[in-house]
């Protein structure tokens, strides 16, 4: 049941979150400074700025390893020289998805429609399938909701409507709760799904303006989060999804496989199982999409199953998630094993 006595105390705790991200680490020379990474470690490295900038809030800055180049977290936002190599097969839209958008809104899945509510995140991930995607003309923001609104009010068949972007909880308490109201005023809406990255990295943004809104919502809510390694998850972070959970809300992770980040039985039995004790359950494992730049990330399909075989040793299987692709033409995800 929703508390609002929970939130209550949380309100207590609020940060700025705005302040937060304009204060984010914003270049590769700052992040290397605050990792005290030495100049041969850097050069090994072989770093690269592209116009996909880096973007680190400083929160999940202080959750890498100090003077370690193979970090984890480090490995997921640090452009590297490599982005720039052409490699056959990954390119700027691998999921196809410009065709199908419209006014920001994406139908693609049977029940379900995705609207693209903003460019902004809180951290730049360089294996993103939507680090290409051009924002400018494909966000519902734009339109102050209104296309979206319109053609999801005559799609009798969605009862689920996803926030995606981006990062949905990019946009301002006022702003969320203006297009949740106009998603509650749609009958057939039941559901709000939100994907975002913001609870992991980011967890002040969780403040009680965000947790009133979900809980007053007549909307069942689903966040899924999306965090690929256990050291993501600190005190912050289990406190903002204790938060969450305050709120009725249901909690899923959905993590991508990425070398050397989390291509490894152990790493990935230890996010399960701090997943777990921050109250939220693994949903899937995704295999990276084809995305231009990210290539370096790939890890063989046969790698991903050896992976998932090793988990369900180690775990009981509602810790394992499902190991998952993204095929462009599919109506559904194609769960790989
Ligand atoms: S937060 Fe999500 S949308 Fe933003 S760069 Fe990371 S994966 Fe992409």
């Amino acid at each position: 049941m929703p508390s609002h006595a929970a939130v209550d105390t949380v309100a207590a705790a609020d940060e700025n979150w705005q302040t937060l991200l304009r204060t984010a680490i914003r270049s590769p020379e700052e992040l290397f400074a605050f990792l005290e990474l030495s100049g041969p470690q850097i050069a090994a490295l072989d770093p690269a700025t592209n116009e996909f900038q880096l973007l680190v809030p400083r929160g999940f800055a202080a959750r890498m390893r100090k003077r370690d180049p193979d970090d984890p977290l480090l490995r997921q936002v640090i452009p590297l020289r490599k982005e720039r190599e052409q490699v056959a097969g990954f390119d700027y839209d691998p999921l196809r998805e410009l065709p199908l958008t419209r006014g920001g809104l994406i139908r693609k899945y049977a029940g379900r429609a995705l609207l693209v509510t903003t460019a902004a995140c809180p951290v730049h991930c360089r294996y993103c399938f939507r680090r290409h995607f051009p924002y400018s003309e494909h966000t519902a923001a734009r339109e102050d909701w209104r296309s979206a609104v319109e053609d999801l009010g005559s799609a009798t068949d969605v009862s689920e409507v996803i926030l995606s972007g981006g990062d949905p909880l990019s946009l301002s308490n006022r702003r969320l709760t203006e297009l949740v109201q106009k998603l509650e005023s749609i009958e057939h809406v039941r559901t709000l799904r939100i994907h975002s990255r913001f609870p992991i990295v980011l967890p002040e943004r969780i403040d009680s303006g965000l947790l009133h809104l979900l809980t007053d919502s007549r909307l069942e809510t689903v966040m899924v989060m999306h965090c690929n390694h256990a050291q993501e998850i600190d005190e912050s972070t289990a406190a903002a999804l204790r938060a969450l959970r305050s709120t009725g809300a249901m909690l899923l992770n959905q993590s991508v496989l990425l070398r050397g980040v989390n291509d490894d039985t152990a790493a990935l039995c230890s996010l399960s199982r701090r997943l777990l004790a921050a109250g939220a359950l693994p949903y899937y494992l995704h295999e990276l999409d084809p995305v231009a730049g990210a290539a370096h990330f790939q890890v063989p399909r046969q790698r991903g199953f050896e992976l998932i075989e090793g988990m369900r040793r180690a775990l009981p299987g509602y810790l394992v998630p499902r190991f998952v692709r993204e095929v462009p033409e599919e109506l559904s995800k194609t769960i790989l094993i």
